[in-house]
């Protein structure tokens, strides 16, 4: 077995033995905010990118936990985000409460007011407050900078990362980097792999150098039964798309420029020699429609000429899956 099967079998036993999901943990002291194997950063580097690749072939099912916001210079996740002058960039505001005079219509600091014995005395037009309501009202907090003494009611945001000293204002925010944490489970092909020792035989799997993988059939028959118990307990969406094509022949053509048009997450499988199945997780049929036209119009002639015909199939409550899969692979061919 070779050195990476060995550590993927190894991961796929620490998602096992985690119990149904392996969760990740928020940690400030690690690399990256959160990890899997605490206290020691080496095995949990090597499980972290072992769970990626496996999630991508289908062994586990991973689970989007939170978003951690990262500073574009050091990529560290210790960084702070605060309200800054929309001027001069300074986080030291100071928040204050406005009033507004009706009678003069002047709209200012709650200290720009003087208090005496009357009440609060307008700066502009010299008359006492005295009723709030009647006389003048709140409309809010506002925000005064205590370096250059701007006032306005909506700061900027801003950032300082602590590890390296960067600082963010205004639009430089969007240069704020993210990393998804996700959970994982174990999906029954990962499962499967665990019970027999040995990550399934991919014979019959092609992938491509571009990084487009097209699944042998039971591969994708699998996953798509994980989709569809998915969306039974939870209500998620899936789409399927039978596509009938020329011949085998055309698959170097076909494959790789069908993948370029859908999502990351979507799974191109063979399921037969003239037919494929894309599985398109958590795809409404909307979306899906929209990928079957541009599939149909590709931009290609190579791939529009490989392609005999396109469908989508709805696999409804169908309690055999490969029986609907079959009648909808033929009714695709009488068409
Ligand atoms: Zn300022
Ligand atoms: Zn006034
Ligand atoms: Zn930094």
């Amino acid at each position: 077995m070779s050195e990476r099967d060995e550590r993927w079998l190894r991961a796929l036993a620490a998602v096992r033995d985690a119990g149904p999901l392996l969760a990740a943990h928020w940690d400030p002291q690690s690399r990256e905010g959160f990890v899997y194997v605490r206290g020691d950063d080496l095995a949990d580097q090597e499980l972290r990118s072992s769970l990626e690749d496996l999630a991508r072939f289908g062994y586990v099912e991973r689970t989007f936990v939170d978003r951690l916001s990262l500073c574009p210079n050091c990529r560290s996740h210790a960084i702070n985000v605060r309200e800054i002058c929309l001027s001069c960039k300074s986080s030291n505001l100071t928040a204050v409460e406005t009033l507004h005079h009706y009678r003069c219509g002047f709209v200012g600091p709650s200290y720009a007011f003087a208090l005496d014995d009357e009440g609060r005395r307008c700066p502009k037009c010299g008359r006492t407050l005295h009723d709030l309501g009647t006389d003048f009202d709140s409309p809010g907090t506002s925000f005064v900078c205590r370096v250059c003494d701007s006032k306005f009611q909506l700061p900027d945001v801003g950032a300082l990362c602590l590890s390296c000293g960067q600082t963010l204002a205004g639009d430089e925010m969007r240069r704020i980097v993210y990393r998804e944490a996700f959970s994982y489970r174990l999906s029954r092909l990962g499962a499967a792999a665990l019970q027999s020792g040995r990550l399934l035989d991919r014979d019959g799997e092609t992938r491509y150098e571009n990084g487009a993988h097209v699944f042998r059939r039971s591969v994708v028959l699998a996953m798509l039964e994980d989709e569809r118990k998915r969306s039974r307990r939870f209500g998620t969406p899936y789409s399927v798309i039978v596509i009938a094509v020329k011949s085998e022949a055309h698959e170097m053509a076909l494959a790789p420029r069908l993948l370029e048009l859908v999502g990351e997450t979507d799974k191109l499988g063979r399921l037969d020699a003239r037919h494929y199945l894309l599985l398109m997780p958590s795809v409404s049929s909307a979306q899906a429609k929209a990928t079957l036209k541009q599939i149909l119009n590709h931009p290609s002639q190579e791939v529009r000429e490989a392609i005999v015909r396109a469908a989508m199939v709805e696999l409804g409550d169908a309690s055999d899956t490969v029986e609907r899969l079959a009648e909808a692979t033929r009714w695709i061919d009488r068409q």
